[in-house]
């Protein structure tokens, strides 16, 4: 088949060669208070300024800019399957309520560059103080709401919020999962205290105050009704948000997020990559925890006058039908998931996908997580509809490689979140050598800087280990490394092939094993541990611990394997968040490693997967290897 790409290919090239020229037009999408005086400073590379000099503000162009065209039209779209409720938010709604949790946060001494973290379940407020920080120039940090007081402890710590948002609890299947009595115990743990805790009062479970500290959000909302609070311009590069993430070592990244440029490459992705126009309604399932809910729950949509659905549920409850109900009742054009969420539907009656009118919907857009071949074909055929896989990572903000059918359509492949996404100067290059992959060759996906607008402009107050993580892993040349594993095809379409550090990936969770193991290795019990993330049908992948304990005549005792066992998976989940929790927690009496001490974690993996583990010639301990494939 004859393929057309020329338009899409040209769009790319024009985007790289002539980047000030690209993005400047590009920028017009949004109200800028203060035109910019250079579009591009790349003089400190790999650090990239965008629009600089320029003045503007996120919540203004998400809500305020809509108002005089289509404030009595559904801007948020808020259900609930936990609770069994719906509420629509007009724009002038949703203007309001943002206003008011503006007030609400500057009485409690918010101003420009303060840290607010939100540790909330999917609901409105969760928007509404995004929104409400972004307002005032306060940086918001989202933790999700499936992590535990450690994860909470250390991000408190580093952000330093003067005031953190929270609620009694979410719910998961039905039944409530308390927040409070988690943020308290993080704070117990963290330095940093916070001279305010909000809190959302649900009614989900009993909640105690800490008398001057805690405040009921409903309580103070009242007292701000009405309330105006005028947008705080900001010069484009300034901060406006921290979403940590995790990485290879036990501390998570704050990925720090610009202004100016976010705000222009969330609005131009909305229509080039989403097909979406003002007046459209779009619906991404991810939480608001992890990057695919900033940028797609909240403010892609909105900065583009596109509705927005916020989903608090399960995709299977109350039946595998609730995501194609929910696009018929708001006629949804665009859907945004993730992989995991299809297999698991996958399980359920056929019958389900067919029962709705589904005419709205344009296509479905996967990511987050590796999409396998026949999960992607089953959906597509099954809805009839176009599945869009596309790649990108908390730090790039918007996908990296992806059909973009605002530009031009192609032809999708199974396997492949086809081309490089215009602004991406992406490329496949060979760790030895550190030169462009050819095509068919396996190398690691790097970006040449500058990262285009949108993308990290650095860890939050640490810039050396921005350069160090993520600029240094290629001799001989300073090109991002994004440490997943990729390929090109001979008609040039991409193939991402797995990370190359010890990063997984579970239910399109990206978790550190650093992470994991140093809450494995708090239980007494525990000299060492090593965990890896294996092929997991549903999750995509599980993590699997091998723990080495002090006195292994606590095996011997009865059921101490079990206890054992359970009991450090206990410790992860407190620590870690459910998510985290290993499918299995092994007891070995040594772990293979390198005579450099290295632990050979890819030749664990081979083994819990049945494939060979590979060259065992740097195996200090070759036994350590025999126990691990005979408890397995
Ligand atoms: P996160 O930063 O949590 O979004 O995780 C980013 C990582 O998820 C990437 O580095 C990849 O390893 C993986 N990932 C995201 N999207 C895809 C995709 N479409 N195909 C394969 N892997 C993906």
């Amino acid at each position: 088949m004859e393929i057309s790409m020329q338009k899409i290919r040209e769009f790319h090239r024009q985007s790289i060669q002539d980047r000030e020229g690209f993005w400047a037009r590009e920028a017009r999408r949004i109200h800028w208070e203060t035109p910019w005086s250079k579009v591009l400073d790349d003089s400190r590379l790999p650090f990239a300024r965008w629009f600089v000099g320029g003045r503007t503000n996120l919540c203004y162009n998400a809500v305020d800019r809509w108002l005089d065209t289509q404030a009595d039209q559904p801007a948020l779209i808020w259900v609930s399957t936990e609770t069994d409720q719906e509420i629509v938010y007009t724009w002038a709604e949703l203007a309001r309520e943002v206003q008011v949790a503006a007030a609400m946060l500057q009485s409690l001494g918010v101003v420009q560059g303060d840290r607010v973290l939100i540790y909330l379940p999917m609901i409105p407020q969760a928007a509404f103080i995004m929104l409400a920080c972004a307002r005032l120039g306060a940086i918001h940090s989202v933790v999700f709401g499936g992590f535990a007081a450690h994860n909470l402890a250390q991000r408190i710590d580093d952000a330093q919020p003067g005031v953190v948002v929270s609620t009694d609890a979410g719910s998961r299947g039905g039944r409530p999962i308390a927040y409070k009595p988690l943020l308290d115990q993080a704070l117990s743990q963290s330095v940093h205290q916070p001279d305010h805790v909000l809190l959302v009062d649900r009614g989900l479970v009993p909640m105690s105050l800490q008398a001057g500290r805690d405040l009921d959000y409903a309580t103070l909302r009242a007292r701000h009704l009405d309330v105006q609070v005028p947008v705080v311009w900001l010069e484009s590069n300034e901060p406006s948000y921290i979403l940590y993430t995790s990485g290879t070592t036990g501390n998570p990244k704050g990925v720090q997020r610009d202004v100016g440029g976010y705000a222009v490459a969330l609005c131009a992705s909305m229509e080039y990559i989403f097909g979406g126009k003002p007046g459209d309604t779009y619906f991404s399932t991810s939480d608001i925890g992890w990057v695919v809910g900033h940028s797609y729950v909240v403010y892609g949509p909105l900065l583009n006058g596109q509705a927005t659905v916020m989903y608090e549920g399960t995709p299977i409850r109350p039946d595998a039908a609730i995501l194609w109900r929910i696009i018929e009742t708001h006629r949804v054009n665009a859907l945004f998931s993730a992989p995991t969420a299809i297999r698991v539907l996958k399980k359920h009656d056929p019958a389900l996908l067919t029962r709705h009118d589904l005419s709205s919907l344009d296509r479905i857009y996967l990511a987050g997580e590796p999409l396998d071949e026949l999960t992607g074909q089953w959906l597509s055929e099954a809805l009839n509809k176009p599945v869009i896989d596309n790649y990108w990572q908390t730090e790039t903000g918007w996908p990296i490689l992806s059909a973009q059918p605002g530009v031009e359509e192609v032809p999708t492949r199974y396997g492949s979140p086809t081309f490089p996404v215009y602004g991406f100067d992406v490329r496949v290059v060979s760790e030895a050598s550190g030169l462009d992959s050819g095509p068919n060759e396996k190398g690691v996906v790097a970006i040449e800087p500058p990262l285009p607008p949108g993308a990290m402009s650095t860890i939050w107050r640490n810039d050396e280990r921005f350069v160090t993580t993520y600029f240094e892993s290629f001799p001989g040349r300073q090109t991002y490394s994004t440490s997943d594993w990729g390929r090109v095809d001979d008609d040039g379409y991409w193939f991402i092939l797995g990370r190359t550090d010890d990063v997984i990936n579970v239910a399109g969770h990206r978790l550190g094993t650093r992470e994991i193991e140093e809450s494995v290795n708090t239980h007494p019990a525990v000299a060492e541990s090593a965990v890896v993330g294996v092929a997991d049908p549903i999750k995509g992948q599980q993590a699997v611990g091998f723990a080495v304990l002090r006195d292994s005549a606590l095996l011997d005792a009865p059921d101490g394997r079990t206890r054992l066992e359970a009991e450090i998976k206990k410790v992860v989940e407190q620590r870690n968040g459910a998510v985290a929790r290993p499918s299995r927690i092994l007891f070995v009496g040594s772990l293979p490693k390198t005579r450099s001490g290295k632990v050979l974690r890819r030749a664990i993996v081979a083994l819990c997967e049945g494939r060979d583990p590979g060259d065992l010639t740097a195996v200090e301990d070759p036994s350590a290897l025999e126990q691990i494939r005979g408890v397995l």
